[in-house]
């Protein structure tokens, strides 16, 4: 039976890896949906190559533009946020992947649960910014959250056929980012241009420069507490340059399982969808002579502010992580413009943490709330 896939942020990095791996699969895959916020003229190439049932602009000024390219394909056209978020509980959906940006993915996410499509979530903000309401709503409804992420795909993975034995902890693997082994006078300096060059992954602007502020470790371990039920403890980072060893399980014996491979978002992608299949893939094989040492160090959190802020939010939960992702967000999005500097965007987040009132126990609407305000107060603290 072919799965049947909503596609969130087709037109971004994850979304068409995933329509190439589609492509190369169209045994297994059907395409559904596609949406993109405001790239109409690729959502319009996609819509014409894959022929799903209908797509989504976000942009509502260009719904005339794609309606008229598209109405021969019988595809169906909608535009705006509200489409967005709902498109995902159309009934021939069986899989959604959240590929969006941000905070932006957790509405959409929240509906596909809502109406048991299963998720393949390379979002990892949404169980950043909500992850109780998430994972306990995938729960209540039946649906299986997987991870695209690749650390978190790792550790899936290693758990094929281990799920009634106990974790004692993980390891997440990360790169160092381009600026590993750099001081804080180095980064005072460093402009978006460099932070966007990341040594081993092709990724999105975003996720890019939290690679560069280690930022995205941080986040990537509050996904993991909610992805795999951990506490705080169990959770490690281990750098790892090379991007081979994707991330590790410990088991309760000491045993450990590592997966691993050359870094390439397309495999995450293609075992997330097909899951619990592993389909035949043409995706460059690893080869060891090429990498005779594999070598790990320990994470710097003194020089990457980023990431010990984002360990204290993990630790403190409640709306805290939505606190760092709202400011961190701002901050990124404002380094991307030359508007604040490297090391400014731990000072913008780490004010938000202080100021903006903590709740330990918070509803959908104190999440929704806890965003703007820090968003608000983020755009206050950035230089004029
Ligand atoms: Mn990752």
């Amino acid at each position: 039976m072919k799965q049947h896939v909503a596609i969130l942020g087709s037109t971004g990095s994850i979304g068409t890896q995933a329509l190439e791996v589609i492509k190369a699969n169209k045994d297994h895959f059907e395409v559904e949906v596609l949406t993109s916020y405001n790239n109409a003229e690729l959502l319009i190439q996609q819509g014409k190559e894959f022929l799903p049932n209908a797509v989504v602009i976000g942009d509502e000024k260009k719904y005339n533009l794609v309606k008229e390219a598209l109405q021969t394909h019988q595809i169906k056209v909608y535009a705006g946020e509200e489409a967005l978020a709902q498109i995902v509980e159309m009934d021939s959906i069986n899989i959604v992947l959240t590929a969006l940006v941000g905070y932006a993915g957790l509405k959409p996410t929240l509906n596909a649960i809502r109406s048991g499509k299963h998720i393949a979530l390379a979002n990892k903000e949404t169980l950043v910014v909500a992850g109780e309401l998430v994972t306990s709503l995938a729960k209540e409804k039946g649906v299986n959250i997987y991870p695209v992420d690749s650390e978190h795909s790792a550790i899936f993975q290693c758990m094929a056929g281990e799920w009634d034995n106990k974790i004692e902890k993980i390891y997440l693997t990360a790169s160092g980012g381009p600026f590993r082994g750099r001081d804080k006078h180095f980064l005072s300096k460093v402009k978006k241009e460099e932070a966007l060059k990341h040594p081993n992954w092709e990724m999105g602007s975003k996720i890019t420069i939290d690679s560069a502020t280690l930022m995205n470790k941080g986040l990537e371990m509050i996904e993991a507490k909610w992805l795999f039920g951990l506490n705080p403890d169990q959770i490690d980072v281990i750098v790892h340059p090379q991007s081979i060893i994707h991330s590790i399980v410990q088991f309760e014996d000491g045993s450990m399982k590592a997966q691993m491979g050359l870094p390439d978002m397309k495999l995450p992608i293609q075992y997330a969808l097909g899951y619990p299949k592993r389909l035949k893939s043409s995706f460059k094989r690893f080869d060891f002579l090429n990498y005779p040492t594999l070598t790990f160090e320990k994470i710097d959190t003194e020089t990457f502010r980023n990431l010990a802020l984002a360990i204290t939010a993990l630790q403190r939960g409640g709306n805290m992580p939505c606190i760092i992702n709202a400011a961190n967000e701002v901050a990124v999005t404002a380094f991307l413009k030359d508007k604040v500097g490297f090391l400014q965007m731990s000072d913008v987040i780490e004010d938000c943490m202080e100021r903006i009132s903590f709740i330990s126990k918070p509803s959908y609407e104190d999440y929704v709330l806890t965003d703007t305000e820090t968003r608000r107060l983020a755009t206050e603290l950035l230089p004029a």
